[in-house]
This record gives structure tokens, sequence and C-alpha cells, in this order.
């Protein structure tokens, strides 16, 4: 709504509200006022009607009694009853004709005997009818009344009187009066102080409770006896009116329907109800005029305020309809807008304010103009630099994409197994010759834990303990972990079979974070068959060769025994046949030795063991040896240590392997020192010599089969690189560990541990020799 209509709108309000709350009020009171007026008048009429016919009846019942207590009539009527002649008749007939003479009103007086028939009568047509059904009749017979209206054969209304004639106690007929209806019509057509439409009605109830009318009204002259109002219109005041109820009715209507105020009386003993009525036109009719002055003073009332409203309003509100229509021009862009309000109120000062801001934010929107421009232009540079960097990456996609297609042509023709994890060993890759390897199918386990779809198990089907796994490996160390074809390591199918495996796992490290392992593996089960083959053959030929050689060692040392007859020459060869047999029958020995580890078949037999003990016994056993050399041994035990059960054949190797190398790789009267102590569980002893040392970049293979450092081949060139294998392999079968500190030149010393709680026994079909 526009703020000028809301003005108006506000002051016709405020203006009209009350002024029509007053109109109304004035009018109610003078409606209110009209009616107590016109009800007391109503009211008025009622009563002095009501004591009009009670009047009249009243009177009539005074004759009517004179009549019946009349003692010639009385005397008369007896005899005459009694013995009826013409003469007694006329007589009768005289007196009766002189009162209806005398009498104004009396139409027709008649006498009836107890039984109804009328005997005697002003209008001898009348005699010998039968009126017992009549009422006038019945109540006569009691008391002096006045009955009931009826009409005469001229249609005439009549007004019928009846009383008992009493003689000597004894009713002997009735006295019965036809008057003239003239008494009460006459009251009834009186409508003085009622106006053109007021009028009185007399009603009474009919046999069916329905009001009847009995004398004319002033719109129905021809009501009397005819006009029924039923009972069922209630909003007739003529039906409460012959029910008895004496009411005022300020809404109703009357028989014609026309709307009336009424009033309601009732004379209990004729049984009749008046109403005294107006009609509702009549009586408003004097504030009809009063209601026209305040329509009027109303609609001309509107029309001024209407008028002042509006140009007040428009005095208001034109100076804000000019800045409404500047504010949406300056909204809309155009800020060369100004606005001249040339008044010194509020409106004046906003207007000017208005300028200002106008002003200031044209200024401004030319800056933000030149900023626009400016940043435009460094956001084209910037749009071509990010199109080019666009492109760019696009080829880094399309080179990425192009490893990508050469990294899955790789993965998927590989021979290797590559399964890759995520940080938690959740299998996200595996490649075709993984599947094929592990009989898995790769979208069945995306998404699991490698160590559960494919358990690693050692050769007897044991789980590797979870430090011992090479992916668990390769996450705590954050290091690749490698097994060899010599380390038994298994994975385990669905189907429990196991392959024999070498992998490598490799952590994926982002920016010092493990966030993924490389699982690369081989089934080695070729390897395992062709290396236990090599090991059955080297088994065999080891065992074949060893009888030969005892029996070379054999024939030589007899040989040995009688060299008499030989020259030095001759006697020196001897001795270094000798020395090569040996040599020969120690590498068979050892190579058997290697190949029933290999093969399992070495026995273990567990008995307590004081190591102490037996590592004096294999010093001793070397003492000729270490003589020779110059070389000393300090023991240098610093626990109490218990027995251990072990098996003393293996442990003794074990001792003997080390302290003979350490002599044979120490120069000349150096001294070694063999340690034994206990620590975390477990008994560890150290073999430390000041020998030549172990090459930086050999240490790696110093436990390898046949493996020699190039250093020790020049000091000591018929060794057989076995026998740090052998010692390594009875070490960590036995649950223990081994492990070395060099440095070249300086010294060595190899350290092994043995768990305290001993070996496990196991039945075998050989021991070493
Ligand atoms: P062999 O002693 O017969 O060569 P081993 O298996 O006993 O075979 O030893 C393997 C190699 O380890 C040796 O050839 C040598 O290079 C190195 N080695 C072993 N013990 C020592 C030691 N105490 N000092 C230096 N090198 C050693």
């Amino acid at each position: 709504m526009k703020i000028n209509n809301k003005l108006v709108f506000v002051i016709l309000e405020i203006t009209l509200i009350p002024l029509f709350l007053t109109i109304f009020v004035a009018y109610s009171n003078a409606k209110d006022q009209l009616e107590t007026q016109i009800i007391s008048k109503l009211q008025a009429v009622a009563d002095v009607q009501k004591s009009r016919f009670e009047n009249t009846n009243r009177e009539n019942l005074e004759k009517l009694k004179l009549l019946t207590h009349d003692p010639d009539t009385l005397r008369l009527t007896d005899s005459y009853i009694k013995s009826p002649n013409s003469k007694q008749l006329a007589t009768i007939q005289n007196k009766l004709n002189n009162y209806t003479n005398l009498i104004p009103g009396f139409k027709e007086i008649s006498i009836a005997n107890p039984d109804g028939i009328i005997v005697v009568s002003t209008n001898p047509a009348s005699i010998g009818h039968d009126v017992s059904d009549f009422d006038f009749f019945q109540k006569g017979k009691t008391t002096n009344n006045v009955t009931e209206f009826l009409k005469d054969q001229n249609g005439a209304l009549t007004l019928n009187l009846s009383g008992p004639l009493i003689s000597k106690d004894t009713t002997i007929g009735v006295l019965i009066i036809v008057s003239d209806g003239s008494s009460i019509t006459s009251i009834t057509s009186n409508y003085i102080g009622l106006g053109a439409t007021g009028e009185t009605l007399l009603v009474t109830k009919d046999k069916n409770g329905d009001a009847l009318f009995l004398t004319p009204s002033r719109f129905d002259p021809g009501a009397p006896l005819s006009r029924i109002v039923t009972k069922d219109n209630v909003n007739i005041p003529s039906v409460h009116a012959a029910n008895g109820e004496e009411i005022v009715m300020l809404d109703s209507v009357d028989y014609l329907g026309t709307p009336i105020i009424a009033v309601t009386r009732y004379i209990p003993e004729s049984s009749w109800g008046i109403v005294a009525k107006i009609s509702q036109d009549e009586a408003y009719s004097p504030i009809k005029s009063t209601g026209s002055l305040l329509l009027f003073i109303g609609i001309l009332s509107l029309t001024i305020t209407l008028f002042i409203s509006y140009s007040v309003a428009k005095t208001f509100s034109s100076p804000i309809t000019k800045l409404t229509e500047f504010a949406r021009k300056v909204g809309l862009g155009d800020l060369t807008q100004r606005i001249s309000i040339n008044t010194k109120d509020e409106i004046g000062v906003l207007s000017l304010v208005f300028n200002e801001t106008v002003s200031k934010l044209q200024l401004s929107y030319q800056d933000l103009e030149k900023k626009i421009a400016e940043r435009t232009s460094q956001l084209l540079v910037n749009l071509k630099e990010l199109d080019e960097s666009r492109k760019a990456t696009l080829s880094t996609l399309e080179d990425v994409n192009h490893e990508k297609v050469k990294f899955e042509a790789l993965l998927t023709n590989i021979g290797e197994g590559v399964i890759a994890t995520d940080e938690q060993t959740n299998i996200i890759v595996v490649n075709p010759a993984a599947e094929r390897i592990l009989g898995l199918n790769k979208n069945e386990i995306y998404g699991k834990s490698l160590t559960t779809v494919v358990p690693v198990v050692d050769k007897d089907g044991n789980v590797i303990p979870v430090n011992k796994r090479p992916i668990n490996a390769a996450i705590s160390t954050m290091k690749p972990f490698s097994t060899s074809i010599n380390d038994d390591y298994y994975y385990q199918r669905k189907d429990g079979v196991k392959i024999p495996v070498s992998l490598n796992a490799s952590p994926v490290v982002i920016n010092g974070r493990i966030s993924g392992i490389i699982n690369v593996f081989r089934d080695i089960s070729h390897e395992k068959n062709v290396d236990r083959m090599k090991t059955e053959f080297v088994s065999l030929s080891s065992h074949q060769l060893r009888t030969p050689l005892t029996a070379i060692k054999w024939g030589i040392e007899a040989f040995m025994e009688d060299v008499g007859n030989l020259s030095l020459k001759q006697k020196e060869d001897l001795k270094d046949i000798n020395n090569s047999t040996l040599r020969m029958i120690e590498l068979v020995n050892s190579l058997l030795n290697i190949s029933r580890i290999e093969s399992g078949r070495i026995e273990v037999i567990p008995q307590p063991i004081n190591i102490v003990k037996l590592a004096n016994d294999v010093v001793s056993k070397l003492k000729l040896e270490m003589t020779k050399k110059g070389i000393s041994i300090v023991m240098n035990v610093t626990d109490i240590l218990p027995t251990i059960n072990l098996d003393e054949k293996l442990i003794y190797n074990v001792y003997q392997n080390l302290v003979s190398n350490a002599i044979s790789y120490s120069p000349e009267g150096s001294k070694i020192v063999l340690s034994i102590f206990s620590k975390n569980g477990e008994a560890v002893s150290s073999v430390q010599d000041a020998g030549i040392g172990i090459p930086e970049g050999e240490k790696p293979h110093i436990f390898d089969k046949f493996y020699r450092a190039s250093n020790a081949r020049q000091v000591r060139p018929d060794g057989s690189g076995l026998g740090l294998y052998i010692v390594k392999s009875i070490v960590e079968s036995s649950g223990g560990k081994i492990w070395f500190e060099s440095t070249v030149g300086k010294g060595t010393t190899f350290y092994f541990s043995i768990p305290l709680t001993g070996m496990k026994e196991k039945r075998g079909e050989v021991s070493l020799t």
C-alpha cells in the first residue's frame, strides 16, 4: 500500500471510528427509549381494554343475576315446568319480553328445562330446541356466566349469558340470554392511542388449543369465530394470549405476518386473551428520521474527512514519494540524480544527506570501475597462465596415463606375483601372476588384509610370528625385507597347499610416512626341488667318497710308519699327500653335515650340559694348534650359568668352528678371548680375536654356503667356506641367534645366543660327523 493511501487510511480510522461509534450509540439509545415508550403505551392500552372487558362482563352478570334471582320468574317457571299451560307460558313470556325491552343489548331470553330443552323463549321459534350440548347450558346449570360468542342466523355476533334457576335448592331450569356482541366489539374497535396500525384483539383457546378470534379485527372484519392462529405459531402473540400468558413481545408478527410489537393480557374468568399491538413500521417511524439524519451526518463527515485526510497525506507523502523515486533511480544505477526538497524539516535534511551520499557513491563507483578494469586485465593474464598450466597438467596427466598403462602392462605380464597393500596391509592391487600362484580371484580379496587372505607359514605349516612376517618387518623397519631360497617362507593357499616363495616386501614411504607395501614374490618350488636334489647328490657323493678316502688315509698312515727307504723329498711329498687327504676328508664331512642339516635328517638329543665346561673342552682340543701359532686364549665367564638342555655334539661343533676360525685368521702371538655370560634369558657366548677382520662389503655374505672373504683366501687358501653356514644352521634351529662385529686389520668378535630353556628334542636318522 502506498504511503499516501496509508496516511489517508489512518486519518480516516482516527476520525471516523469515534464518530460512527457515537452515531451508533445515540441511535441505539433513541431506539431503546422509543421501545420503552411504545411498550408502556401498549401495556396501558392492554390494561385499559382488559378492565373494560371485565367491567362489561361484570355488568352483564349483574343483570343476569337480577333475572335468575327474580322470585316471580322462579315461581312461574317452577309451576310451568311442573304443569305447562299456555296461560302460564304467556305470562312468563310477557315477563321476559319486558326484560328484553328494558335492558338494551338483550336480544332474546329463554328458559331451558333441566334436560336442555327450551321451554320458554321471547323468540317462539326457539321453543323446543335442544341446547343440552352447548357450553352455555352446561355451565349455566351451576353458575351465572358469560359463556360464549355465537353468531345468530343473520350472522351477527352474539354473546350468550346463562345461569341456573334455583327454587328451594333445586335447579328447575337454566336461564339463557342472547346478548348483542356489540358491547364487546365496541371495546375492540376503539383504536384510541393505537395510531394507524395498532389494535386490540380478543381471542380464546379453542378445542384444539389454537387461538380463535372472538371479535372483528381492524384489518379483518370477518375474523370473529373464524380466524384461527394455530398453536405452533409461537412468534404470534395471539397464541400466547390465548394460552393465558401476560408478556411483552418486541419482535413478533401478527396474524397477517406483519412485524409488530405486542403486549398480551388474560381474563381467566372468561378464558379470554387480549393482544394490544402496533406495527413495527409505525412504532419506529419517529426514529427513522433520526436514523436518516445520522446517516446523512455520517456520509457528510466521511466525505469531508476523506478530503482533509487526502490533502494532509499529500503534504506528508509527496516529499517521501519524491525521495522514493530518487532512491529507485539511484538504485538502478543513475548516480547523476540529485533531489531538491526545500523544507526545513527532517525530510529536507534527509534529502541533503541523500544528495551527499550519492555524490560520494558516484566518486567511489568511479574508483571501483577503475579498479575493476585493472583487476580484469590482471585476471585475463591469470586466465592465460591458468590455461597454460591446464594444458601442462593435461600433458602431465597424459604422461601419467601413459606411465599407468605401462605400469599396468608390466604388472600384468610380469612373472612375479605382485600384491600392493595400504598401510593397514589391506590389499589394493593384485596382478595376474599373484592370482595364479595363490589360486585367488583378485575381486574377492580387494580391501581384505593380506595376512588373513594368504597366511605366511614355515615348512611345517606353523604360522610365522608377526615380527618375522615380511610385510610387518617392512612396516616396522620402514625398509625392504627380503627372503631367499634358504629361508623357509611359504604362502598357504585356501586349499591348504603350501607354496615356497622368495619374496620382497618394500614399504612405499611418502614424506616420511608409510603409505603402503609392495609385496613381490616368486614361486620357488622348482628351485627348492633342484636344491633338494643337489643336497641329495652332495650327501650321496660325500658318503660314497668317505670310504675310499678313509682307505687312502689309512694306507698313507701305514706307509708313513715305514719311511726308511724313502728320500727326503719323497717323505715331504708323502706328508703333503696325507695333509691333503685329511683336508679332503674334512671337506667331505662338512658337505655331508650340510646335506644332513638341510634335509632335516639330523637328530637332536638334548641333555643337561654345562656349556662353560664344553667350551673348555673345545679349547683343550685346539691347544696344540694355538701353541703352534703362539696364540693364547682367555676364558672370561662372568655369570654362573645353569646347566642347559642341549645336544652336546651340535654345540661342540659351534664352539669348535668359531674358535678354530679365530685361530686361523689371527696373527701369531695374538690373543683370543672366549666370553660366556647370560642376558635376557639366554646364554650368550662370544669369541673375540685380533685377526684380519672381515671387509665391510663382504659382511652380508659371511654366513653363505662356500663363501670366503677375499682377505681370508690369502691368509688360508684351503678353507671350505662351510663352517659358519653349519654354525648358523645349528644356532638358529636351537632357537638362538648369531652375529658378529668386525674391523679389517683389527679383529673380529662372533656372538651366539642360546635360550636357557634349551633345545627341543628331535628324532632323526643321523648325527653330525
Ligand atoms: P673357512 O674358514 O673354511 O673359510 P668358514 O665358513 O668357517 O669357512 O668361514 C667363512 C669365512 O668367514 C671365512 O673364509 C672368512 O673369510 C670369514 N671368517 C670366519 N671367521 C673369521 C674370523 N675369525 N676372522 C676373520 N674372518 C673370518
